[in-house]
């Protein structure tokens, strides 16, 4: 079985192909992304009617390169999933007229994916079926969610969220702060690996014992380090960039990684998945891995490349929803920018 899978939730333009065979286990076969991030970086974030034009531009062309990468002819192609949220309205509707349009000519089922699951479902491509529950730390530009995954085609339920931004939203704001470009985890990643992660003490939200167990915050957090790096500019004091960046970025790794563990350890859950664009962090991988081993917790992230947006994982949700017998989605499929995670297919 062949699964198309087409994403335009934010600014990457993906398409990804997957091979689902009898065992239930999922080949790649291609994984093509068009990005409009740079369009956008002197805006410093993501603007959508920008965002919306380059996914038009984008789609058909992306389509051909993964068709011809794999091999394959359109014809090929027996379920389309889409990501219908959530997500930007008049992005999320390019890539859902698309599909929409490819399943009536092709005459195959089409199904509504939501964008987090889907997230979650990029790790399968990569180390296999997920047990059942699993635990899943999904950290990206938009979401930070603390999830329990009983089952990724049917059933996805909200263990903890942040309560203000999202954690790649406060890497995005840090690295505004610090003078470095957008989107800001990659470069805040790269300094901190020349600073010492102790060197300023940034709060961890959320931590104390009256406050929520499971739901982050990180808005107070940005607000410490633009506050701490405006006192050292008032002062005429030079910013130790890296210093900054190792310790906002322990911060941020300390409260994900202490809080997914606990919420493992409370469920009685086995394993646990790291994933969303900001995944790829280094330091947060890193202290994962070591919570997770002294806890006996059994960690999965996939690849950075699978971590950030792309169709691969979109295809992925849709070959566990072919999979798992989901009904279809009707041809009168829209888009859902709100579309909750529990929400797995509309
Ligand atoms: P959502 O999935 O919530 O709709 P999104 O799709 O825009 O949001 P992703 O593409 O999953 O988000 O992730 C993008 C975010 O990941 C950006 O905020 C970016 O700064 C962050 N990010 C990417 N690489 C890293 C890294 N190495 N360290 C930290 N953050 C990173
Ligand atoms: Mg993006
Ligand atoms: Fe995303």
């Amino acid at each position: 079985t062949i699964v198309l899978g087409i994403e335009s939730s934010c600014d990457e333009t993906g398409v990804g192909l997957v091979r689902l065979d009898g065992d239930g286990r999922l080949e790649l076969l291609a994984d093509e992304v068009a990005s409009s991030v740079e369009q956008h970086a002197r805006f410093g974030g993501v603007v959508p009617e920008v965002a919306s034009r380059a996914h038009l531009e984008a789609m058909v062309p992306t389509m051909r390169r993964a068709f011809e990468v794999a091999g394959l002819k359109l014809s090929d192609v027996d379920a389309i999933a889409v990501t219908s949220g959530p997500g930007l309205a008049g992005a999320l509707l390019v890539g859902v007229s698309a599909a929409k349009a490819y399943a009536l000519s092709l005459g195959v089922p089409l199904y509504g994916a939501n964008h987090l699951a889907g997230h979650v479902a990029a790790d399968t491509l990569e180390h296999g079926p997920l047990p059942s529950p699993c635990l899943a730390l999904l950290v990206s530009g938009g979401h930070s969610q603390l999830l329990r995954v009983d089952d990724l085609a049917t059933r996805i339920t909200e263990i903890g969220s942040t309560i203000d931004d999202a954690a790649g939203e406060a890497y995005d704001k840090v690295a505004r702060v610090l003078g470095l470009p957008y989107p800001g985890g990659p470069p805040i990643d790269r300094a901190a690996r020349r600073g010492n992660p102790r060197a300023i003490a940034f709060p961890r939200g959320l931590t104390g014992p009256r406050d929520a167990e499971y739901d982050f915050s990180f808005s107070g957090l940005k607000t410490a380090v633009a506050r701490w790096v405006e006192a050292r500019e008032r002062d005429g004091e030079e910013v130790p960039l890296d210093d900054v960046a190792a310790s906002f970025q322990e911060a941020v790794a300390d409260v994900l990684t202490a809080k997914a563990v606990r919420a493992a350890e409370r469920f009685d859950i086995g394993t646990m998945v790291v994933s969303g664009g900001v995944a790829a962090n280094s330091r947060i991988k890193a202290l994962a891995a070591e919570r997770c081993a002294a806890a006996g917790i059994t960690l999965r992230v996939p690849k950075p490349r699978l971590c950030t947006d792309n169709g691969a994982m979109v295809a992925a949700l849709g070959a566990h929803l072919v999979a798992a017998g989901v009904e279809p989605s009707s041809l009168d499929l829209s888009a859902t920018p709100g579309l909750p995670v529990s929400t797995v297919s509309v």
